[in-house]
């Protein structure tokens, strides 16, 4: 115990409290304004949907906040309450402290355990939650099929890298923190390239659209921007959820454009291709791009204070770990960093609402607006998504500025 034990207990509670406090608020709001549809969308969405999206709204707060309390509860476990140490000791016994192999099966049971306490969560999420609301599609055969491809696949990918990581942190002296940021940046753009060509089609099944109404409007819009793309594919999200979505992924001329299968069964073809100006506004804005230097610069950041602090023993002993490594290091600071940076979302979140913003006013320059707000009023109806977010809960999370907002920006003459 010393004075960053206590500075992190009180960011960890102060965290937490406000996590619970905006999941409350949140809760309250909608069900106060669970009574009346806004006027904007009074002849779009009938009581009954509005209501259900109030329900929907509470209940996933209401999850959201058991969440919140059990994954502070596993941070605190690990840190302070000498979860991590004890595993330490206990890989001890297989492997030399201080080695790859001992590092790399500490962060993997790290990993493990985190992962172990959300998947009783994650399965209510699914096949209590979703299904109560109609939802879900997934069974759970395809849950458990999911479940062991996605560990497969974060063992094949995150093994080599932890691996490569700790190696670098040992082996380059002063200045691992730089090598490590060039592994993981690298690590990360090639990540963004193979996502679409091979990581999805691991989980989905990808068909080119090339022919109909769809793919010509598609086709004619891509024309008008200037975009280059390797393909549009119909994705079989509903095999999971009735959530619609669509994206785009990769970079450079290997840009694919996916949509759910679940969006275009709904969405008529001229709402479909707003929705891509909208997407393809992100991409011409560099809005992506954007967000990839925002993270290397951050990470690079994390590092270069990871760096100062690795060889100081108040920080393990801060934090519970007796017995300093590079793995204890790295483990203790990825379980603390997001106590203290949490009051940093509502900057990260207006960040994000302005793009939004953007790319809507770019989507009105290249597709008709009016078909937005089409497109947008069916999503929120269909995804049961809140018209009516807690202003506070909503500047501190919500990615995308409120619906309503939207919708009077893109009306406006
Ligand atoms: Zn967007």
């Amino acid at each position: 115990m010393n004075a960053l034990t206590w500075l992190f207990l009180l960011a960890l509670a102060l965290a937490t409290a406000t996590r619970l406090w905006l999941a409350l608020r949140q809760i309250r709001h909608v069900g106060a304004h669970a009574g009346a549809v806004p006027e904007t969308f009074a002849d779009a969405i009938p009581l009954s949907a509005h209501r259900k999206a109030a329900d929907y709204t509470a209940a996933k707060a209401r999850l959201g906040m058991l969440d919140v309390a059990i994954g502070a509860a596993v941070v605190l476990a690990l840190t302070v309450g000498g979860l991590l140490q004890a595993l330490s000791e206990a890989w001890a016994a297989a492997f030399a402290p201080g080695s790859l192999a001992h590092g790399t099966a500490l962060l993997l049971s790290v990993f493990f355990v985190q992962a172990i306490v959300s998947l009783p969560l994650a399965f209510y999420r699914t096949f209590v939650l979703e299904q109560r609301f109609g939802f879900n599609r997934m069974t759970l055969g395809l849950f458990l099929a999911d479940l062991a491809k996605q560990t497969a696949l974060a063992l094949a990918i995150g093994v080599p890298l932890i691996l490569a990581v700790l190696w670098l942190m040992q082996r380059m002296g002063g200045y691992w923190w730089l090598y490590v940021w060039l592994v993981v940046t690298a690590f990360t753009l090639v990540f963004q390239l193979i996502f679409a060509p091979v990581i999805l089609p691991l989980f989905n099944k990808l068909t080119p659209i090339t022919e109909g109404e769809l793919a010509g409007r598609v086709a004619r819009l891509l024309e008008r921007c200037g975009f280059k793309s390797s393909g549009l594919y119909l994705m079989d999200g509903s095999k999971r959820s009735s959530h619609g979505n669509a994206f785009f992924a990769g970079f450079g001329a290997g840009k694919r454009i996916v949509l759910f299968d679940t969006l275009v069964e709904r969405l008529e073809p001229a709402e479909v291709e707003a929705v891509l100006a909208h997407e393809l506004g992100h991409y011409k804005l560099h809005h992506i791009v954007k967000m990839l230097v925002l993270g290397a610069a951050l990470s690079l950041a994390g590092l270069f204070i990871l760096g100062q602090l690795i060889g100081e023993p108040w920080f393990y002993s801060g934090l519970g770990v007796r017995t300093p490594g590079t793995a204890a290091a790295l483990a203790l600071f990825m379980l603390v960093v997001p106590e203290f940076t949490f009051f940093l979302h509502p900057l990260t979140s207006l960040y994000s609402r302005r793009r939004e913003y953007e790319a809507d006013a770019y989507a009105r320059l290249h597709a008709d607006a009016r078909c937005l707000v089409q497109a947008l009023v069916k999503l929120y109806k269909d995804n049961a998504a809140t018209l009516t977010p807690d202003p506070l809960h909503s500047a501190f999370y919500d990615s995308h500025p409120p619906a309503a907002m939207r919708i009077a920006r893109l009306r406006a003459p």
